[in-house]
């Protein structure tokens, strides 16, 4: 297949990135390894505040749904159920849906591929019933089948909470938050409001140091602020957070950096989201771990930079854009977390030397000089 656009991965950011794109002219083909497309937005319940001006609030399901949509009538062609595998010598990429290899040949490509979640590791940790956060809100708004009766979760971040209250929704009795530090890490005030009403203990200093049950998990001991506690549950959750997936951006050998604020070890790029290899881009969560505002905006960043290296759209044009999706991207990531919106700042400094004006000033703005 030959295209303009190849877009590795159909999550949020690359259904965004390739809309602008085949908006702009370009032809495009999403590939994403999943049987349908939309990623990690395929179960999130939860209303989304913190989108872009272009996009009302609303669900992230229904979010996802639009997303999918708006590309019927444009120049964009959908593999499915295909993994970006590797790369032929010519440059051509190699997409596979286990039977046969198709080589794509495109003159640009965006990687959106996401992160993957961590996993604190403990006795007993292999035991059925013991799950990431992230599978167990899959097991539940996705597939619709509760993952367990009495649960606790490890570790306090924003998402791990929030998928916590939407196992309370569901009749799931949450029997405890389980944080290694002496405070809640990152989460919503409203959240934390929300599981304290629901009477769900926290707590802190405290740590799993054994799950145990015949073929399944049955209980846990605690070991909270240094005694031993035990509990009766048949659902472990684990939040310990999310990290850039890094495999499609070793195979095209892009560099990388470590920024501990943005997920940790992810490829470098600058502020046009191209990475280290000419032609390569990435965007979404691939590109740091953020909110799904600045994920969409990164996509967007990325799809104007193709639309003008492809002469679809000219500098001055393309230029002022995307001084306009910084300016929103600091604004919604900096409303979460100034670390993050900070680390990037230094990251693509660190890559780029020649930061354009404008993002320059923005920049020793937001951050008081990098
Ligand atoms: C299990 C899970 C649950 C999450 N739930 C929430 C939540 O409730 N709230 C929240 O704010 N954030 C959540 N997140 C964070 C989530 O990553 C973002 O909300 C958002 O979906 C990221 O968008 P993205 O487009 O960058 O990546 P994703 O949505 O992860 O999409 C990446 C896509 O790339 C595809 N892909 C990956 N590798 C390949 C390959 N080699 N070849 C082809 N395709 C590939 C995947 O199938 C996927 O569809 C969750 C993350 C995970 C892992």
């Amino acid at each position: 297949m030959e295209t303009d656009l190849l877009i590795i991965g159909g999550g949020p950011a690359g259904l965004h990135a390739a809309y602008v794109a085949a908006s702009n002219g370009i032809k495009t083909i999403v590939v994403d390894e999943s049987f349908s497309l939309g990623g990690q937005l395929r179960q999130q319940t939860q209303r989304l505040t913190n989108l872009p001006k272009q996009f009302d609030s609303q669900i992230g399901i229904t979010l996802m749904q639009t997303l999918v949509e708006r590309l019927t009538d444009l120049d964009v062609t959908i593999l499915s159920k295909h993994t970006m595998i590797g790369t032929y010598k010519d440059g051509r990429i190699g997409v596979s849906n286990g039977q046969r290899t198709i080589p794509i040949s495109a003159e640009k490509v965006i990687v959106t591929t996401g992160a993957a979640e961590e996993a604190f590791v403990f006795p007993g940790w292999t035991l059925p019933g013991v799950m990431t956060i992230g599978a167990a809100q899959i097991v539940m708004n996705r597939e619709h089948v509760i993952p367990g009766k009495n649960a606790i979760i490890i570790g306090s971040n924003d998402f791990a909470l929030e998928v916590g209250k939407q196992l309370i929704e569901n009749g799931v009795s949450l029997q405890g938050v389980i944080e290694n530090e002496d405070q809640l890490i990152g989460c919503k005030e409203e959240t934390i409001q929300f599981l304290k009403e629901a009477g769900v203990p926290i707590y802190q200093n405290s740590y799993v140091t054994q799950a145990s049950g015949a073929g399944e998990v049955e209980k846990v001991i605690i070991n909270h602020n240094g005694s031993e506690k035990e509990m009766e549950i048949d659902l472990v959750c684990i939040g310990k957070g999310l990290t850039p997936i890094l495999e499609p951006f070793e195979i095209l050998s892009c560099d990388f950096a470590y920024e501990k604020d943005l997920g940790g070890w992810l490829p470098q790029y600058s502020t046009l989201m191209e990475t280290s290899t000419a032609s390569i881009y990435v965007a979404g969560n691939a590109a740091g771990i953020t909110n799904l505002g600045a994920i969409l905006l990164t996509a967007e960043i990325a799809a104007i930079s193709v639309a003008e290296s492809l002469g679809r759209q000219c500098k001055e044009e393309a230029t002022e854009k995307r001084e306009l999706l910084w300016q929103e991207l600091y604004h919604l990531e900096s409303a979460d977390s100034k670390a993050k919106f900070h680390g990037r700042i230094k990251l693509m400094r660190e890559f780029q030397d020649n930061v354009d004006i404008q993002l320059s000033k923005l920049f020793n703005m937001s951050v008081g000089g990098v």
